[in-house]
């Protein structure tokens, strides 16, 4: 690259830049945040690669930041050392959006400033920030190992486009300089600067550098001013912030720490800080969000997890440190047992990952516990009561795939879990509440499952529990038909689905009970073998049953078959799901039901009823057209 080339943006960019320039107005100053971040991610990676390479570090071994200003040009300035941009990284770096869900986070963006900004912000706009308080940025940069020629000076006023010109530039590494809108005189002043490095920049763990300013007498009666000298001066605490101990830490630091690393403008709900020792060393800082990032359903997605070795950063997003159905977690792992070439591949089978993704594993399900105990201590603040709901409402559907994941943390997962019921309209019934309620002579945890909480509470296959005043637990999340599957009990006590073979109520129908819906079945036999013959293709069998009491009918499957709830799902995932032949079961006491014996339209009227079961159960009519058919020619 000889001339100067002008080249546009990836349409992405476009966007993202028009929504940062138009809805990150509150919140201006989180640029330089991203600037310093991006700057100390560049001395990471050079130093990461000078492990192998030990000349990168040229003549200049101290990786720093230096930040400054210049009032007359009105220009501010991020400078690094780390490992530069070469022409080609600056075209496509600082041109495209290489990052992993883009496309589906511009998808959510609603036009909405105010709940935009929240989403650009936990998105990470890093670099483009700039463009809040600048109406033009120069960056210009050289890749450690390059030659001086070849350095690139990148300028654009972020718009459409941007101009790239090769340049020589003696030193490595890059300066990111700001040219400062109207709007944006705050920024040079030293004071200013130092206060928002010291907000959010001070656990990084290079040496921010700005020059020290001095005070001037006026000359001849003048007022005196301050002047920038040319001495530099160190301005953050320059150390990793896990690295120090508990005591010398405060909450504000460790809140804006887990802002740093997250994006997140809000307060963790909770985190954890220790020196783990034994077989394998570590410190762990780990955060619960108390907001659910936009791609949390993302299963691939990043966990949040940052990986150091012996305070030398290796990887951002080191899923091997935590099981999938923790991906919610953010926070930092600094290891003096790994080797700092470690790789991904590597993580996966080390002993010490392994030992490392279990205390982790361990600790968060800990915080989840206190959050817990919290909600139920006449002690906690209402603030502290209030967490672990807040944590359930965002992530409970997530913990769930542990069930399914974590054989081993089984147990301690289950007692986290929380749900609806026909006794309390908030999910807020935990396993042991339910036992704690069960009826004398009840045998089974009672549950239905159905798409919402509504769909749940008018299901027919719970109106005798209902009347019999037995709780079910209402599971209206997808992950529940699957995760379930995986709890057969919770401290002896079996789980049920009172929409899977036959009800037996036991012990909590009487004797009087059983025997007036042994005679009705008895009576109602004829009529069965004739609805059995009508819907021999639908139905696998059909049968009378006790549980309901308003509706004719209900569907319910096999005791161990897959429920028609989750074979809907599996065909709506576009996934192979077996043709699930459901049981009709009938109720011999409701008036629709007593017509059928001796009615001309019995066929009609046998269709409609199973028509309506699955209707009711959430399903669809096979034939849809048919079904209406039927049911006006009765209205008629
Ligand atoms: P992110 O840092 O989240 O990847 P950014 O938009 O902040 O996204 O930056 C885009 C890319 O530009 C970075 O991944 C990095 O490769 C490059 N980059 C940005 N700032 C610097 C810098 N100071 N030195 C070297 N490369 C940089």
């Amino acid at each position: 690259m000889s001339q100067k080339q002008t080249l546009s943006f990836q349409a992405e960019v476009a966007q993202l830049l028009h929504l940062v320039t138009h809805s990150l107005y509150s919140n201006k100053e989180i640029f330089l945040r991203e600037l310093i971040s991006n700057a100390s991610d560049a001395c990471d990676k050079l130093r990461f690669e000078a492990l192998h390479q030990p000349g990168l570090y040229e003549d200049a071994p101290n990786l720093e930041v230096r930040v400054s200003f210049d009032p007359d040009a009105r220009t501010l300035t991020i400078a690094d050392n780390g490992i530069g941009l070469s022409q080609q990284e600056a075209i496509d770096n600082l041109g495209t959006i290489a990052k992993s869900g883009t496309r589906e986070f511009m998808a959510r963006l609603s036009g909405d400033q105010k709940a935009d900004a929240q989403l650009i912000g936990q998105f990470g706009v890093g670099f483009y920030s700039g463009f809040i308080a600048a109406d033009r940025i120069t960056v210009e940069s050289r890749r450690a190992g390059l030659k001086p020629e070849e350095g690139v000076r990148w300028v654009s006023a972020g718009a459409g486009d941007f101009e790239v010109e090769a340049i020589t530039r003696a030193q490595r590494g890059t300066s990111v300089t700001l040219h400062l809108r109207e709007d944006a005189s705050e920024y040079l002043s030293t004071w200013k600067l130092k206060s928002i490095i010291a907000k959010y920049s001070d656990h990084i763990q290079l040496p921010i550098l700005m020059r020290k300013e001095e005070w001037k007498e006026g000359e001849e009666g003048k007022p005196g001013e301050h002047v920038l000298s040319d001495e530099w001066e160190t301005v953050n605490q320059a150390t990793a912030l896990w690295t120090r101990t508990k005591k010398d830490v405060t909450p504000e630091q460790y809140k804006e720490f887990y802002q740093s690393i997250s994006h997140d403008y809000e307060d963790p709900l909770a985190w954890s800080h220790n020196r783990v020792e034994g077989s394998t060393e570590y410190t762990q800082l780990l955060y619960i969000p108390s907001h659910a990032p936009f791609d949390l359903w993302n299963r691939e997605k990043a966990a949040g997890v940052k990986l150091y070795v012996k305070r030398v950063f290796i990887m951002d997003e080191a899923e091997a440190l935590l099981p999938a159905y923790l991906r919610f977690v953010k926070g930092v792992i600094d290891s003096a047992d790994l080797p700092l070439n470690v790789s991904r591949e590597l993580l996966q089978e080390s002993r010490d990952v392994k030992a490392i993704r279990e205390g982790n594993t361990r600790r968060v399900l800990s915080m989840l516990e206190d959050l817990a105990k919290a909600e139920k201590d006449e002690n906690a603040s209402a603030e502290d009561k209030a967490k672990f709901a807040k944590f359930y409402a965002e992530f409970g559907a997530v913990l769930k795939e542990g069930l399914g994941e974590d054989f081993g943390n089984r147990e301690r997962i289950a007692k986290l879990l929380r749900f609806a019921s026909t006794q309390s309209d908030s999910v807020a019934v935990s396993l042991a509440d339910y036992k704690a309620r069960m009826k004398e002579g009840q045998e089974a945890i009672y549950y239905v499952t159905a798409d919402t909480q509504a769909a749940a509470a008018h299901s027919p296959q719970l109106e005798i529990f209902r009347k019999k005043g037995i709780e079910v637990l209402y599971l209206t999340d997808r992950v529940d038909e699957w995760a379930l599957n995986y709890l057969h009990e919770y401290e002896g006590t079996p789980l049920q689905s009172v929409a899977k073979g036959q009800v037996d109520l036991g012990k909590l129908q009487d004797e009087a009970e059983k025997k007036a819906a042994e005679e009705a079945a008895e009576s109602f036999k004829p009529v069965l073998a004739k609805l059995k013959e009508a819907l021999k293709d639908k139905a696998e069998d059909v049968r009378v049953t006790t549980r309901l009491v308003d509706s004719p009918a209900c569907l319910v499957v096999t005791e161990g078959g897959m429920s028609l709830q989750l074979a809907r799902l599996l065909k709506q995932a576009g996934q192979q799901a077996p043709q699930v032949k459901p049981v009709l079961e009938v109720n011999p006491e409701h008036p629709l039901v007593k017509k059928l014996d001796g009615s001309p339209a019995f066929h009609d009227l046998a269709l409609i009823l199973f028509d309506q079961a699955l209707l009711a159960e959430g399903g669809m009519p096979e034939d849809p057209a048919g079904y209406v058919k039927r049911v006006n020619a009765l209205l008629a």
